[in-house]
């Protein structure tokens, strides 16, 4: 049985990242040719690239050569970020992190679309590419556990895809904001298992009760990539065990 993206070619950014790590597997998984780009090596894919996305030439040059070496490109998966401890409350947080926050998570986003989108166009047929990026539940909604930064370069993913998506919806090219609720990462496990409470103080928000996994993110983005998603662009598509849906949890 041929995969859901037999053919395609997807970039995908942070690929060494949890969940970069399990879409690129879920893609290829699926047929997929797949670029893995991270700051690190050692990212999984089929060609790997050390690149760091907040760097415009680093950008341009990386997808010239991905279409150079691979022919075409049909997903781009824009997910790097970070979240680093010194983007907390406004009160608290030096304009150094507010910007380097924003240069990763957003900056990035803005270069990837530019110089991935192009390639996108170049392809042929009524589906020229989807483009998913990154944001997060906390576009969507306010935490009292402030990182302030983050919350404002996701919500400026958001709007930024919204906008794409409606720009290129006539020219084939679909452009949907993945909203990831908390993942279950190893660095969070750990931040959790030395203080339960704030680990409790988070869950209690979440009608499933538990955080997602790396996988259950990546069926979300498999979905948007392929054309089983062919009506969906400039949607705001949260993965989030219902915690943006709810009011009270049940205990
Ligand atoms: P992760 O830290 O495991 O992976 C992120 C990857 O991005 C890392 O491998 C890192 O090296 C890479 N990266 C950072 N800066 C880069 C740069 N300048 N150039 C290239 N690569 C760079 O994080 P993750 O949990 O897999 O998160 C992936 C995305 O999902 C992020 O955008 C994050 O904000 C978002 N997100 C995560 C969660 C969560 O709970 N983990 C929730 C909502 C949204």
């Amino acid at each position: 049985m041929a995969g859901r993206l037999e053919g395609k070619v997807a970039v995908v950014t942070g690929a060494a990242g949890g969940i970069g790590a399990a879409t690129v597997e879920a893609f290829r998984r699926e047929g997929a040719t797949v670029v893995g780009v991270d700051l690190l090596d050692g990212a999984p894919g089929d060609l790997t690239l050390a690149v760091d996305v907040t760097e415009e030439f680093a950008v341009q040059q990386m997808f010239g050569r991905v279409a150079e070496e691979l022919g075409h490109i049909d997903i781009l998966f824009n997910n790097a970020g970070i979240s680093p401890d010194d983007d907390a409350s406004v009160l608290d947080t030096t304009l150094e992190a507010w910007q380097r926050v924003q240069d990763v998570n957003l900056k990035s986003v803005f270069l990837c679309c530019k110089h991935g989108i192009p390639h996108l166009l170049a392809n042929d047929g009524p589906h020229r590419g989807s483009v998913i990026n990154t944001a997060s539940f906390v576009a969507v909604m306010g935490a009292a556990t402030s990182q302030i930064s983050y919350t404002a370069s996701k919500g400026g993913v958001l709007a930024l895809s919204r906008e794409l998506g409606v720009e290129f919806a006539r020219r084939g090219v679909r452009v949907n904001a993945l909203c990831p609720g908390p993942v279950d990462t190893p660095l969070l496990r750990e931040l959790f298992a030395k203080d339960p409470e704030r680990a409790a103080r988070r869950l209690v928000h979440v009608p499933m009760g538990r955080f997602g996994t790396a996988e259950e993110i990546a069926n979300g983005v498999l979905f948007l990539a392929s054309d089983e998603s062919s009506f969906m662009t400039a949607a705001t598509f949260l993965v989030d065990g219902g915690i943006a849906g709810a009011y009270v949890t049940p205990e």
